[in-house]
């Protein structure tokens, strides 16, 4: 057996010592005699993992009792509807930050369920920044501002949130746990799994409970947040394999310090790839240095003829999944939680060494 260092972007890398774990709890989970995937999902078995996974979430991330935690089905890219489809109910309209490719989404589903204000762009941009807050076109009676704190595609990231009265409704698919959050500021947190939580198939959704009394009843029972969280996201059978990965994903973060020792080591294998970046006229990153993603590095060659090259040859020296999105080409080396320091440096070493043999 032989890993490599993974820098794709979703479907990303798990922590090693999870999928051991994983393997070795595969064929009979705590002496139950099944796998987690052989349960029911009513069993006090799994329902003890729900409960694991959502307690041990809720203290990584300094939840309060304001908020449900939910676990919902279909992917990040679910919610782009199911979310006004349950909080626009008895508003006129809602705003959206435009900063990226995953802001255009979700602008574009919630535009069939409401007027959506477009309140700031970068897109004249290009998305390589992020708007001046101060000039946000903000309405406060609308239904809530959606934003995207971590463009994926376009490795675009800020922390900071506009100052506004109404709810903040964020997709931190790709953000979620690298870094300190303050939930409190938000009305609801998404966040697709498969970046730094687990395998693909389930979102985490912390909804504060005043916003579930939104959920109009013309909203599909299965998608209706209000009765997800009377039914402990048990509505019917949730992706019971990708919860208990979670929860493992969890307890390794727990072992690693919790958010803020592992924020520490992604500000610095950051920092790393950027410094090295930036110190080198063969490759670059086009992101306004104030937002860029600690999460998703996007970078150029700047000759784009040599870009198949280094696919190949990064592949062949085990860095797999360099590829930028396929709608923007380029590089991208995704480097979640649990890529360890020494995947990033790797990268730089075989980017240094691909820039000698090439320049
Ligand atoms: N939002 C962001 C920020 C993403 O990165 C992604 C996926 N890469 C999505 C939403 C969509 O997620 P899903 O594929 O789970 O629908």
């Amino acid at each position: 057996m032989s890993r490599v260092y993974n820098f794709c972007s979703g479907p990303a890398a798990l922590p090693e010592a999870v999928l051991k774990k994983a393997q070795a709890e595969m064929l009979d989970w705590h002496g139950a005699g099944v796998s987690v995937m052989e349960m029911s999902h009513r069993s006090t078995e799994f329902m003890s993992i729900l409960a694991s996974a959502k307690a041990r979430l809720s203290r990584l991330l300094d939840i309060s009792d304001d908020y449900e935690v939910l676990f919902v089905q279909g992917g990040a890219s679910t919610l782009f509807a199911q979310i006004p489809a349950n909080l626009v109910n008895g508003f006129e309209s809602a705003c959206y930050l435009d900063t990226g490719a995953w802001s255009s989404k979700a602008i574009k589903e919630a535009k069939r369920y409401t007027k959506v204000n477009v309140v700031g762009s970068s897109k004249e941009q290009n998305y390589t920044t992020v708007p001046d807050f101060s000039s946000l076109k903000l309405d406060e009676s609308a239904a809530y501002l959606h934003l995207c704190a971590n463009e994926t595609i376009g490795g675009l990231e800020f922390a900071d949130l506009p100052e506004t009265s109404l709810p903040i409704v964020a997709d931190l698919s790709s953000t979620i746990l690298s870094r300190k959050i303050d939930v409190s500021k938000y009305g609801l947190i998404y966040a697709g799994a498969q970046k730094n939580v687990g395998p693909a198939g389930v979102v985490i959704c912390i909804i504060r409970k005043d916003l579930l009394a939104r959920c109009g009843d013309n909203v599909p029972s299965i998608w209706n947040f209000e009765n997800l969280a009377a039914n402990d996201s048990m509505i019917n059978t949730p992706p019971t394999f990708a919860i208990y990965l979670a929860d493992l994903v969890f307890e390794w973060l727990e072992e690693q310090g919790g958010v803020e020792a592992i924020e520490a080591i992604n500000i610095r294998k950051a920092q790393a790839l950027y410094d090295f970046i930036d110190s080198s006229d063969f490759y670059s990153n086009p992101v306004d240095p104030a937002y860029r993603s600690r999460m998703n590095v996007p970078f150029i060659l700047a000759d784009e003829s040599l870009e198949s090259l280094f696919l190949k040859e990064s592949e062949a020296a085990g860095l797999r999944t360099l590829a930028g999105h396929r709608s923007v080409g380029g590089m991208r080396a995704s480097i979640y939680n649990a890529m360890p320091m020494e995947g990033v440096q790797a990268l730089i070493d075989f980017m240094r060494a691909f820039e000698e043999r090439h320049r």
